[in-house]
């Protein structure tokens, strides 16, 4: 037996890792036989085609230009008042739904995770998700006591799979007084799949209907994480007009992070932006996670935020970021589709991939395959039910012939 002094509930917790331990694994072989004789598909941030970790020039310039204060002072808790209008700009362009709209800065898009289920939940209460997701969506609920539910996502025909939804979403409601709905679309992790904007029609007719005369609410949190690589900048963005007059039960709080698209990865610097017709519940909204915030990590990282800032309030370095993550769209846009152009040719099944960080293979035997490719000096992340490859980290020269030998370790397991 291995002694614990842990209290009751946190006995057994341990950090997932199998997407930082293959990493590792990669790095260490790398060392001993050269990086261009291992392909590391496990990385979740973008490496340029040198394999080097891309950090945004226009980004590293804002560095650059902070003041010692800038950097160590204390931030309001709530964040830079002039930090949340960037973010509110940065998150919807030109697609700003009509309504209340407030920020709260958080700790990347995990903090704004982390303080939806802890605000807008009950313990033991059921949070949905799609079943391609990212997997600490489940350690943030099991942590807090919540349990992830999951709809299908795609269906056979390689659709959103409404009925799915539409099913656990019923079920939920007449169950919980908040139905939490995390969709993390554009750009899903692990599929690169998104919703239409049909698809969005139809989930917001149906969830308007499903609350509708009811003391329920839906709290519905798109997670756009991946949304400054998911397309042209204004196309992109539509789907956040939807959001505007909505009833006062369906609360919209959109998930929104630096994490990517300012490369600021291991800054944590992220927002929680709410979308409402009642200003009560936007005051609410502020208050609530302000001071869920104190009671957590207490207030933001001042450089990231002021960085952000200095970027966002002149409009010459705005169009600089734009034309830097419109280069690094393209790229990952071309590694995509050498991928997926060679996996049709060699019969390898993917899911359907339309932007973002990942591509998915689905099979059973996940864990089986990854540990077939590692010999081949491959590393990519075993799912429940496939195959992660992260196309914004492998190199063009890299990912060509990869679908080939991925169906090699599949037919051979
Ligand atoms: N949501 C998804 C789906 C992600 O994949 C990530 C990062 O990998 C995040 C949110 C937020 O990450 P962070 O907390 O680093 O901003």
């Amino acid at each position: 037996m291995v002694m614990s002094v842990a209290a009751p509930q946190a006995k057994g917790k341990y950090a997932e890792d199998n997407i930082f331990g293959a990493n590792n694994r990669a790095n260490a072989l790398a060392e001993k036989i050269g990086v261009d004789n291992v392909i590391n598909g496990t990385v979740g941030s973008i490496l340029d085609e040198e394999g080097q970790l891309v950090m945004l020039h226009v980004v590293q310039e804002a560095y650059k230009a902070l003041t010692p204060k800038e950097i160590v002072a204390y931030a309001p808790i709530q964040g830079y008042p002039d930090y949340l209008e960037a973010v509110i700009d940065q998150c919807f362009g030109q697609s700003r739904p009509n309504g209340y709209i407030q920020a709260c800065a958080t700790s990347g898009g995990s903090g704004v995770l982390h303080h939806i289920i802890h605000n807008y939940s009950e313990w033991g209460d059921d949070i949905l998700t799609s079943d391609w997701h990212w997997g600490a969506y489940g350690s943030m609920c099991a942590d807090n006591g919540r349990k992830l539910r999951e709809f299908e996502l795609i269906d056979k025909n390689g659709r959103f799979n409404f009925e799915n939804f539409k099913e656990h979403v019923r079920d939920m409601v007449s169950k919980q007084y908040n139905t939490v709905i995390i969709m993390n679309s554009p750009a899903n992790n692990p599929t690169g799949f998104a919703l239409s904007s049909a698809d969005w029609d139809q989930v917001i007719v149906f969830l308007k209907d499903v609350v509708k005369g009811q003391d329920k609410n839906i709290i519905l949190v798109p997670d756009v994480a991946y949304l400054d690589y998911s397309g042209e900048k204004q196309e992109c963005r539509k789907f956040f007009k939807k959001f505007g007059n909505l009833p006062e039960n369906i609360f919209v709080i959109v998930a929104y992070t630096c994490s990517k698209g300012f490369t600021m990865y291991g800054q944590r610097m992220g927002a929680m932006i709410c979308v409402t017709p009642n200003k009560d519940i936007a005051d609410e909204f502020v208050a609530i996670n302000q001071y869920t915030s104190r009671a957590t990590w207490s207030n933001s990282n001042s450089a990231a935020m002021k960085s952000m800032v200095n970027i966002c309030k002149d409009p010459a370095k705005v169009a600089e970021l734009d034309a830097e993550r419109a280069v690094y769209f393209k790229l990952i846009k071309e590694r995509a589709d050498i991928f997926m152009k060679e996996a049709q040719h060699c019969g390898l099944k993917y899911l359907p991939y339309l932007s973002g960080f990942f591509i998915t293979i689905p099979m059973t035997e996940a864990q089986r395959v990854c540990d077939e490719l590692e010999r081949e000096h491959i590393f990519l992340v075993p799912l429940k039910k496939g195959v992660r490859l992260a196309v914004c980290s492998v190199s063009k020269k890299k990912i060509a012939g990869l679908a080939a030998k991925i169906k090699g370790a599949v037919d051979s397991v």
